[in-house]
């Protein structure tokens, strides 16, 4: 096949939910953008698909109609388990959306979608390759090789998920590193239990700081895994080995009721999440989402980050207009520091506390004991209906912190 020549004000590799974000916000401001991804869409991603508020904010301001995802689920509440066992609900608002459960498979191909109806040139099936930044200083110009294509433009953005080829392409990638979290995943059918409507998180003591969930979905179906740190502690065949002993916890088994079955095979991934040590940009490249490592320490959660960071991203390059890379790498850095490094050191901090069973028992004391007030808001804060750290950064502050009802409202 011949390499066809393209270009374009800004090329996006990758179209998961950074992608797709950035995209959307580009073209919407009058940007011609070409996402290459080497996946042909619908593609599958490793991946609890919970939604936090934070994500359903982003995706709302998007113009995501969630009916365009058929298997969506709205969650009401959590039913969280101590690693004593002892287990407390807490329930959402109900002014407005909170929480939800969208298969990747779907919720990503609804959001490439969303960004070809913006005006995005779409080329799924097509890997990066390379990236020539020899005529940068003087045309400002980089250029993109991908399979049958080369694409000429100002800037690049990386939304390439955790291996990131561009990050390794510009040098600024860290060849040991496997990511801050591991998880696996697997759908199960034929759920009977508790699980077929309610979220389940489970702080297990061998888990801590990471957890098991059951994520519910339509049809008696539901998203279970377990993500655990990549401390040096465990080797991949132990964490491995975690899996179908965890099938078999008479709690977990509970809830997920008699008969239910596993589909297919189970999937494992890292999670990265250091967001304060990573590099942002290299010249005119701008990483975003995973290839940021923007998932929340504390736990694991991604989609919302990436939708934020691919927006930023997208913000500044329009603010800082074509010939201005310096403009852009300072704004974006600084927006991201705005947005999620606080919250990323909350975290540190809570995920701490939450890694000791102690911690987590306590936690969960603390909130069977606060009444459904406390409960609910408590409900509201996990989910991140506002930043964790919202209230050590004065700077985001804004009348309706405390009232601002969920997304979706309408
Ligand atoms: C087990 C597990 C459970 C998780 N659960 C949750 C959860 O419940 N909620 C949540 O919010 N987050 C969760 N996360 C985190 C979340 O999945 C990620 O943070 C999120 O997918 C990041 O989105 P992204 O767009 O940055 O990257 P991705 O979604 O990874 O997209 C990257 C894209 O880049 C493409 N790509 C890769 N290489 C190339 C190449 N050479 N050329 C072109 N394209 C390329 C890929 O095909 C892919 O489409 C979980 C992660 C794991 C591993």
């Amino acid at each position: 096949m011949t390499q066809e020549n393209l270009s374009a004000d800004v090329v996006i590799v990758g179209g998961g939910p950074a992608g797709s974000a950035a995209a959307i916000e580009l073209c919407r401001s009058g940007r011609s953008v070409v996402i290459i991804d080497k996946a042909v869409f619908p593609r599958d991603k490793c991946c609890g698909d919970g939604l936090t508020t934070l994500a359903l904010r982003e995706l709302e301001q998007l113009g995501l109609d969630p009916g365009r995802v058929d298997n969506w689920f709205d969650v009401n509440g959590a039913v969280l388990r101590s690693p004593s066992g002892r287990q407390v609900t807490v329930p959402l608002p109900t002014d407005g959306r909170y929480a939800a459960v969208a298969p990747r498979l779907e919720l990503d191909s609804a959001l490439l979608d969303l960004a070809r109806d913006a005006g995005a040139d779409v080329r799924d099936g097509h890997g990066f390759r390379a990236l020539d930044t020899s005529r940068s200083e003087s045309d400002d110009v980089v250029t993109v090789e991908a399979d049958d294509l080369t694409i000429d433009t100002r800037y690049v953005i990386a939304a390439d998920g955790m291996w990131s080829p561009v990050r390794k392409a510009t040098g600024s990638n860290d060849p040991g590193y496997l990511g801050e979290w591991h998880g696996f995943r697997q759908y199960a059918s034929d759920v009977t239990g508790t699980a077929a409507h309610e979220l389940h998180v489970w702080f297990d003591p061998d888990l801590l700081p990471g957890y098991a969930w059951s994520f519910p979905l339509p049809g008696n179906r539901a998203n279970i895994g377990f993500g655990v740190l990549r401390d040096g502690s465990r080797t991949g065949k132990e964490i491995k080995a975690i899996w179908p002993d965890l099938l078999a916890r008479p709690h977990i088994v509970e809830a997920l009721g008699d008969g239910f079955t596993m589909e297919d095979r189970h999937t494992a991934w890292p999670i990265p999440a250091r967001i304060d040590s990573l590099p942002l940009t290299s010249g005119r490249v701008l990483f975003v989402g995973d290839a940021a490592a923007a998932t929340d320490v504390m736990t694991g959660e991604g989609i919302g980050q990436a939708l934020l960071t691919g927006r930023i991203a997208a913000e500044a390059l329009v603010a800082a207009g074509a010939s201005r890379p310096d403009d852009a790498t300072r704004i974006y850095t600084r927006e991201v520091q705005h947005h999620l490094v606080a919250d990323h050191r909350m975290s540190l901090a809570l995920g701490s506390v939450l890694a000791k069973p102690w911690g987590a028992r306590g936690a969960i004391r603390v909130i069977e004991a606060s009444g459904s007030w406390g409960r609910r808001n408590f409900a509201r804060w996990m989910f991140e209906d506002e930043p964790r750290a919202v209230a050590l950064t004065p700077s985001r502050w804004h009348r309706r912190l405390l009232t601002r009802p969920g997304a979706y409202r309408s």
